[in-house]
C-alpha cells in the first residue's frame, strides 16, 4: 500500500540537537511525494492533472500548491455556472408540466407544451448535465460502475422516453395511450439534474472546507523575506533563498524557513506547529522554524533547511499523505460500494418488471418512474465518503494540536489501546540531562575524563550525549581527537580518543568491553542511582576511570499526562534502558508502578511483542533510535519530537512538542473520529437501506407512498452534504487542551 511509505520527518524544535553536530537527513531517501490532485472517495487514486477519478467519477481534489488566498476551485465554479443555468431552463419546463394549473398556460395544447419542455430541457440535460453522461459512460467504458452510471441512466430513461412519445408515440403499447396525449417526462429529467448539479455544487463548497487544515498550513509561509547580501538588506521571494544564506525577520513577520538565529532575540511563537501557546523566547543559536511567528523582537538567521527540506514543507507532506490513506473501518463501506451500484441498477430492473406487469395502469409509466426514483435515490457517494471525509478532518485537526498522525490506521488505533508502553528518557523526562557528580579514581583527573567522554558524545545522538557536549562547551574546552568511534544503542559509545581505548556508557556495557570497575565506585554508583540520578561509566584504556552522576528533570507536562492517561483506563509500562533503580524511583515519582529498566533495545521490542501476543493493543511511546525497533512493533508507535528522526520514521503518532499531553489529545481525537464515522456510516446505510426501497414502491400497497423522482434526486444531493458536514464538525469539537 501506498501510505506504508514511511516519511522522513526532521523535527528539530528546541530539542538537544542545539548543540551537537547532527547534520540534517539527506533529501536522497526521503520518498516521491505524493500527486497533487487525489480523490476524496477512492484513497489510492492520484493524479499530477485536474480531472475525475477513473473510479467513482468525483472530482478530484487539490492538496497543495493550491495557494489559500486564491481559493480557486475550478470544478465549483463550472457547477455552479452549470447549475444556474439548468435552473433557469427548468423552471419553465416545470411550469409547463404543470401547465393545466397555471391559468396563464391553459390555453396551450399539450402536443405544444411537449415541445416546449423538449427546447428548455434539451440545454439542462444535454449541456448542464454533460457531465454526468460523460462520467457515466467512462464508467461503463472503465467498468467501475459509480453513483454517475445510476444518474446517466436515470436521467437518460426520462428524457429518452419523453422524447420518444413526442416523436414516435405510435411505437408506444396501446395501454399507455389512454386517451390523446401520453405523458411527457422532460421536467422530471430537467429537475435531476439541476438538483443533482445543486448536491454537487453544495458537495464541492463542503468538501473544501476538509482541507482547510493543510491550506492553513500552507499560508504560514511567507511569499518574500529579507535577505542580507554583502551587508545589504534585500527583499527576495522565497523560492531564491538558499541553505546558508542570511535572513532578517522583522518583528510581526513569519520565519521564512528553518534555521538557527545568529544575532538577536525575540519571542517566537510556535503554536501553529506544537500547539504550545506560550511563545519561545530565542537568541544566538536557537532553531527557529519556518512558519512561525515572530514576535516584538528582531533578529538575523541563517537559513539551513529551504524547499520542501523545511520541517513545515514535510508537516503538510506528511498531512495530506495521511489524509488520504485508508481506514481498516473503512472496509465494510469498500465491500457495499464495491457491489453497489450492479446491485442497485438490479433493483431498478426488477421494479420496473413488476410495476410493467402487476402494477395500476398506466403500468409501464409507473414502472418508467419508480425505477428511475430507484436509480437516483441510490447515490452511493453518501457511503463512500462517510470515512475519507472524517479521517480528512481528523488528522488535519491533528495537525493543528501538534499531533501528526501517519495514517488513517492509526489514527484509528489509537483510541482503542489499552497499554501504554512509554520510554523513558525523552519520553518521560526532559531529554536535556546535565552532569551534577563528577567522581574519579585517583589516577585521572576531572578534566581528563571529561574531555575524552565528551569527545566521543559529541557524535552521538543520545540525549545523555548532550549532557557532556554542553559541559565542554561551557568550560571552553577544545576537544580531544577521535580516532576510532562506535555507537551501541541503549548501551553507550565506545572507541579511541587520543590513543586510548574509551568507553563511555551504562555499567554492563563497560564490564562487556573489558573495563575493569573498582569496587568503591560501585557502591557510590548504586547509591546514586537509588536517588533516581543516573549514573554513566567512563572506562580508559582498560579500567573504569570514574563516573558522572546525570539528572534528567521529568518534563513538566509529564504527571499530568500520566494521570490524564490513566483516567482514559490505559494502563502504563515503563521500559528502559536506564538501571532498574533509577526506573523505579522514576516511575514512582509518576505513579507508574510497572517499570523495567536495564533491558536492550531488542527487549523493548520483544516486551511490545509479547504484550501483542497477550491480547494486548499496545501504544509505544519513545524518543531515540533505541526505541525505534519497538515503535514499529507496536499497535502504534508514538515518537517525541523532540526525538530522533529514526523514531519519528518508526512511529504512526508524532508529537510535534514532545509533550506527553499529546497521547491524551490524539487519543480523544481518535475516539471523536471514529464516532464521527461511524455516525455517518450509520446514516449512509439508512439512507439507503430505507430510501431504495421506498423509492422502489414499496410503502404503495398499503399506503399509496410513491417517491417521484424528483424528491429523490433532492435527497440524494443531501445526502452527501449531510455526511461531509457531519464530518466537518470535527474541526470544532472539544479536545482537551494541552494547558
Ligand atoms: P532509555 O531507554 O531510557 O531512553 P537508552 O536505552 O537510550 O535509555 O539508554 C540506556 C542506557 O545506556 C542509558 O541510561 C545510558 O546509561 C546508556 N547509554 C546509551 N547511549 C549512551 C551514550 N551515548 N552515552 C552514554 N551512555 C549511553
Ligand atoms: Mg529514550
Amino acid at each position: 500500500m501506498a501510505d506504508s511509505n514511511r516519511k522522513v520527518l526532521s523535527l528539530a524544535m528546541d530539542s538537544h540537537h542545539d548543540c551537537c553536530a547532527h547534520e540534517a537527513e539527506p533529501a536522497a531517501n526521503r520518498p516521491a511525494p505524493t500527486k497533487e490532485w487525489f480523490c476524496p472517495m477512492c484513497p489510492g487514486v492520484e493524479s499530477d492533472q485536474p480531472g475525475t477519478c477513473p473510479r467513482c467519477g468525483m472530482a478530484l481534489e487539490r492538496s497543495r500548491g493550491a495557494k489559500p488566498t486564491t481559493g480557486d476551485n475550478g470544478e465549483l465554479r463550472e457547477m455552479t455556472r452549470r447549475f444556474w443555468l439548468a435552473l433557469g431552463f427548468t423552471i419553465p419546463v416545470v411550469l409547463l408540466a404543470m401547465g393545466g394549473h397555471v391559468t396563464s398556460l391553459k390555453g396551450i395544447s399539450p402536443e405544444a407544451s411537449g415541445w416546449l419542455q423538449f427546447l428548455f430541457s434539451t440545454p439542462v440535460v444535454m449541456w448542464a448535465g454533460w457531465p454526468f453522461f460523460d462520467r457515466g459512460v467512462r464508467s461503463v467504458l472503465s467498468r467501475h460502475l459509480n453513483m454517475f452510471t445510476l444518474i446517466a441512466v436515470g436521467t437518460g430513461a426520462a428524457y429518452g422516453f419523453s422524447l420518444l412519445v413526442l416523436v414516435a408515440p405510435a411505437v408506444l403499447p396501446d395501454s399507455v395511450r389512454h386517451g390523446a396525449m401520453v405523458p411527457v417526462y422532460f421536467e422530471a429529467a430537467a429537475s435531476i439534474i439541476t438538483l443533482v448539479l445543486l448536491g454537487q455544487v453544495l458537495e464541492l463548497r463542503a468538501r473544501a472546507g476538509t482541507g482547510d487544515a493543510i491550506r492553513n498550513l500552507m499560508g504560514l509561509t511567507p511569499a518574500m523575506t529579507h535577505i542580507l547580501r554583502n551587508g545589504v538588506e534585500q527583499d527576495v521571494s522565497l523560492d531564491d533563498v538558499m541553505g546558508g544564506d542570511l535572513l532578517r525577520v522583522k518583528p510581526g513577520e513569519r520565519v521564512p524557513v528553518d534555521g538557527v538565529i545568529v544575532e538577536g532575540r525575540s519571542a517566537v511563537d510556535e503554536s501553529m506547529l506544537t500547539g504550545e501557546p506560550i511563545p519561545a523566547e530565542k537568541g544566538p543559536d536557537a532553531k527557529v522554524v519556518g512558519g512561525t511567528l515572530n514576535g516584538t523582537g528582531s533578529f538575523v538567521m541563517k537559513a539551513e533547511r529551504v524547499g520542501a527540506e523545511t520541517m513545515l514543507a514535510q508537516i503538510i507532506e506528511m498531512v495530506a499523505q495521511a489524509q488520504r490513506s485508508r481506514a481498516p473501518i473503512q472496509k465494510l463501506a469498500d465491500v457495499v460500494a464495491g457491489w453497489f451500484v450492479p446491485a442497485v441498477l438490479l433493483i431498478a430492473a426488477v421494479t420496473f418488471i413488476i410495476w410493467a406487469n402487476f402494477g395500476p395502469q398506466p403500468a409501464i409509466l409507473y414502472a418508467l418512474m419508480n425505477s428511475v426514483a430507484v436509480l437516483i435515490i441510490a447515490c452511493p457517494c453518501a457511503l463512500g465518503l462517510a470515512t475519507p471525509m472524517s479521517i480528512m478532518v481528523g488528522i488535519g485537526r491533528g495537525a493543528t494540536m501538534g499531533v501528526l498522525i501517519k495514517d488513517a490506521e492509526a489514527l484509528e488505533t489509537l483510541g482503542n489501546i489499552d497499554l501504554l508502553i512509554v520510554d523513558k528518557t525523552g519520553t518521560l523526562t526532559e531529554g536535556r540531562p546535565s552532569i551534577s557528580e563528577v567522581i574519579t579514581v585517583d589516577s585521572f583527573s576531572e578534566a581528563d575524563i571529561l574531555q575524552t567522554a565528551a569527545a566521543l558524545e559529541a557524535r552521538s545522538e543520545h540525549p545523555l550525549a548532550g549532557a557532556f557536549v554542553r559541559a565542554a562547551k561551557e568550560r571552553g574546552w577544545t576537544l580531544p581527537l577521535v580516532e576510532t568511534f562506535e555507537a551501541v544503542p541503549g548501551a553507550g559509545v565506545i572507541g579511541r580518543v587520543n590513543g586510548r581505548n574509551t568507553a563511555v556508557g551504562k555499567a554492563t556495557f563497560l564490564d562487556e568491553h573489558g573495563f575493569s570497575r573498582d569496587p568503591i565506585l560501585v557502591q557510590t554508583a548504586e547509591r546514586i542511582q537509588s536517588s533516581g540520578q543516573t549514573i554513566i561509566w567512563i572506562g580508559i584504556a582498560g579500567q573504569a576511570a570514574g563516573l558522572v552522576s546525570i539528572s534528567d528533570p521529568i518534563k513538566p507536562s509529564t504527571p499530568e499526562a500520566i494521570s490524564a492517561i490513566h483516567a482514559l483506563g490505559i494502563k502504563i509500562l515503563m521500559l528502559t534502558g536506564d538501571n532498574p533503580q533509577t526506573a523505579k524511583h522514576i516511575g514512582e515519582k509518576l505513579g507508574i508502578v510497572d517499570t523495567v529498566g536495564g533491558i536492550s533495545p531488542l527487549d523493548k521490542q520483544r516486551y511490545v511483542a509479547e504484550r501483542k501476543a497477550d491480547g494486548a493493543l499496545v501504544a509505544m511511546a519513545g524518543d531515540g533510535i533505541n526505541d525505534a525497533p519497538a515503535l514499529a512493533e507496536a499497535n502504534v508507535g508514538i515518537a517525541m519530537g523532540n526525538g530522533t528522526e529514526v523514531a519519528m520514521q518508526s512511529a504512526g503518532v508524532t508529537l510535534v512538542k514532545g509533550d506527553l499531553r499529546g497521547i491524551v489529545q490524539a487519543i480523544s481525537l481518535s475516539r471523536a473520529t471514529m464516532q464521527n464515522i461511524r455516525q455517518n456510516l450509520l446514516f449512509a446505510f439508512l439512507y439507503n437501506t430505507l430510501g431504495i426501497p421506498i423509492a422502489a414502491g414499496i410503502l404503495y400497497p398499503f399506503c399509496g407512498l410513491l417517491l417521484s423522482p424528483v424528491i429523490a434526486s433532492a435527497a440524494m444531493a443531501l445526502s452527501s452534504v449531510s455526511v461531509i458536514t457531519n464530518a466537518l464538525r470535527l474541526r470544532a469539537i472539544r479536545i482537551p487542551s494541552s494547558r
